[in-house]
């Protein structure tokens, strides 16, 4: 069974941010604050996504005092909206491969279950996840510090027999699955755009078994172990 992580492993979680940040710009442009273009360039410009909000939100309140459009109006509208993403290279021909092999795909990701199911949707990932399958923190109250997601994946799926986890997160990603006997594998982050950093001191035991730079390259592994 091929396990996957959502953010930063399926596709650029800065992609998000981004399209977030245009959320924000394009409903202040339609209320006639300011341009979208004007919103994104003060969000861009702060150093985390709280600051960008709080920095916004202070110039609106300048300009119109009492505003609607507070730090607290933007994370809604962050959190909620539609997000335009896509998928990194190599992913859907590898999800696409593992497929017509008769695999089952399934993900595990931490985050919000509205944000979480929005990417999913974006991504076209319910072309080859069972709903079954798409394991979120937001809905389950565990997130991948506890074994729990990745035993869930276990008892839905009896009949499967190996397991495979790839991420990027050596926080988190690779404890559990490791510790269960699964084939871990960490997608390293090329360009060092990813949110949460790859450069960190962690026990033998975060790390994962293998490191890969595309899905293809991950598709190798899994016949060479999996089959
Ligand atoms: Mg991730």
């Amino acid at each position: 069974m091929f396990v996957s992580d959502l953010d930063d492993t399926l596709y650029h979680e800065i992609d998000y941010v981004i399209s977030g940040y245009h959320a924000i710009g394009r409903a202040l442009e339609q209320s006639g604050l300011m341009s979208e273009c004007e919103a994104v360039g003060v969000l861009t410009a702060a150093e985390t996504t709280a600051g960008a909000f709080d920095r916004l939100a202070a110039l609106i309140d300048r300009k119109n005092q009492g505003s609607r459009f507070t730090a607290q109006w933007m994370v809604e509208v962050y959190r909620y909206h539609t997000p335009h993403i896509s998928l990194l290279p190599g992913v859907a021909e590898t999800f696409e491969a593992l497929r017509n092999a008769g695999e089952t795909i399934a993900i595990i990701t931490d985050g919000r279950s509205a944000t979480q199911r929005a990417k999913f949707i974006a991504l076209g990932l319910d072309r080859f996840v069972d709903s079954a399958n798409l394991i979120i923190s937001g809905e389950t109250g565990a997130d991948k510090r506890s074994p729990l997601p990745f035993e869930i994946i276990v008892s839905r799926n009896p009949d499967q027999r190996r397991f495979l986890y790839i991420g990027d997160n050596p926080a988190k990603d690779f404890r559990w699955p490791n510790s269960m006997g699964w084939l871990t594998i960490m997608l390293r982050d090329i360009r060092g755009c990813n949110i949460h950093s790859q450069q960190i001191d962690v026990a033998e035991c975060f790390r994962a078994a293998h490191t890969v730079d595309s899905y293809p390259e991950a598709l190798r592994l899994w016949r060479r172990f999996m089959l």
